[in-house]
């Protein structure tokens, strides 16, 4: 039997070309160690629209309840018809249904290549199912409505179980990390009193058992300067779902860009690997996008089930992917385009291997 069963879904557009560098990386990572893991793979999106008539076909959804994690590829939905119930938009459906609760996603300097800054290592860990999100806040029906041609409404949901949860994430990752043993939990309380107000409170709260890690709280206008400014001042952030899409982004332009910015999704019991980066169709099928971000953050979904299961030989193997990683940075030989180098995709993640 399996050690792991892992569900590995294209996407979109670059989708396709840098989520089997992914699956190429985990499976050279994992030989040492005798490691079993059953790949699964699965239609979704504009692939599967042509195929199967479904974005997110019910054969997909049902098997990713019998797997320990999986890889969603980028998604393109803006690109898929409109008016059609079955051209869906999967990942808030998937964020939400399987409990994927924390969002985590990290920016980290790397000397060799060029950024606006240099030792940056920061994670922002962003809720994933509330917040302002109208297609994923209500339990039917859709968080944003026009009552009249000329009213605009966006509903925001902050619940204390899903701050609860994410700030226990934050605060499990910087215990875990060798970083600056903090968590900075960003709000706009001075305005939403109530919203921003509990989750504040939520967070305060799980910082009551974690006496070891420093917390604090900043206004995230405030915020976001600081970060511009000085990243090296912030360890992990915690935050609410559309302060963190936006910091999550600002960050990875920190360091190099989207390509550089990778993200797991988690809950519970599943766990998504997800990189911050969409499908980006403008460099699509070209063999230029670059493969870092969605090597990583299945680097980290191998880490988490690693941990998850006691693990110790996925917990390796994950830390050499890291290794890797960083090696094929440093050389500046084998970095795609959009990093000032030469290589495409697919020997970006020959290069990994290699250093692996
Ligand atoms: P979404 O809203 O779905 O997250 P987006 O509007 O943020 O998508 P992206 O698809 O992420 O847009 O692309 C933004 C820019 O970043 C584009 O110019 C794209 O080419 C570039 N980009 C994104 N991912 C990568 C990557 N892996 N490698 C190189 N460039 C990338």
């Amino acid at each position: 039997m399996a050690d792991y069963r892992i569900g590995v879904l294209k996407g979109d557009d670059i989708g396709l070309e840098v989520v089997p560098e992914a699956v190429k990386v985990i499976k050279d990572a994992v030989k040492p160690f005798d490691t079993n893991i059953e790949w699964v793979d699965l239609p979704v999106g504009m692939p599967s629209y042509k195929e199967n008539g479904e974005t997110l076909p019910k054969k997909t959804f049902d098997s990713l309840f019998e797997l320990d994690g999986w890889i969603l590829g980028p998604i393109g939905h803006m690109a898929y018809p409109k008016n059609d119930e079955k051209a869906i938009n999967p990942h808030p459906i998937l964020r939400r249904q399987f409990d994927l609760v924390s969002n985590i996603r990290p920016a980290k300097s790397c000397d060799e290549i060029p950024s606006v800054h240099k030792n940056v290592d920061v994670v922002i860990v962003r809720e994933n199912n509330e917040g302002f999100q109208p297609d994923r806040n209500m339990y039917k029906g859709n968080g944003e409505f026009m009552p009249n041609p000329d009213l605009a409404m966006s509903m925001r949901v902050i619940s204390r179980r899903n701050s609860h949860m994410v700030a226990s994430t934050a605060f499990e990752l910087a215990r875990q990390r060798n970083g600056l043993k903090k968590v900075t939990a960003i709000h706009k309380n001075t305005v939403f009193k109530l919203g921003c107000g509990l989750f504040i409170e939520a967070c305060q709260e799980i910082a009551q058992e974690y006496p070891d890690i420093t917390f604090e709280t900043a206004v995230v206008d405030t915020f976001s300067m600081h970060l511009v400014m000085h990243p090296q001042d912030f360890d992990v952030v915690v935050t609410t779902n559309m302060f963190g899409d936006i910091l999550s982004d600002l960050a990875a332009g920190l360091v190099g860009g989207l390509g550089m910015a990778p993200g797991l999704c988690v809950g519970p019991k599943y766990v998504m690997a997800q990189a911050t980066h969409g499908s980006a169709p403008d460099i699509a099928g070209k063999q230029i996008a670059n493969p870092y971000a969605m090597i990583m953050s299945a680097q980290m979904m191998l880490s988490w089930l690693g941990n998850k299961k006691k693990d110790a030989d996925a917990i390796e193997a994950a830390n050499n992917i890291e290794r890797a990683m960083t090696t094929v940075l440093r050389s500046k030989n084998d970095i795609t385009p959009d990093l000032g180098g030469k290589v495409n995709t697919s020997q970006m993640g020959d290069a990994v291997c290699e250093a692996l």
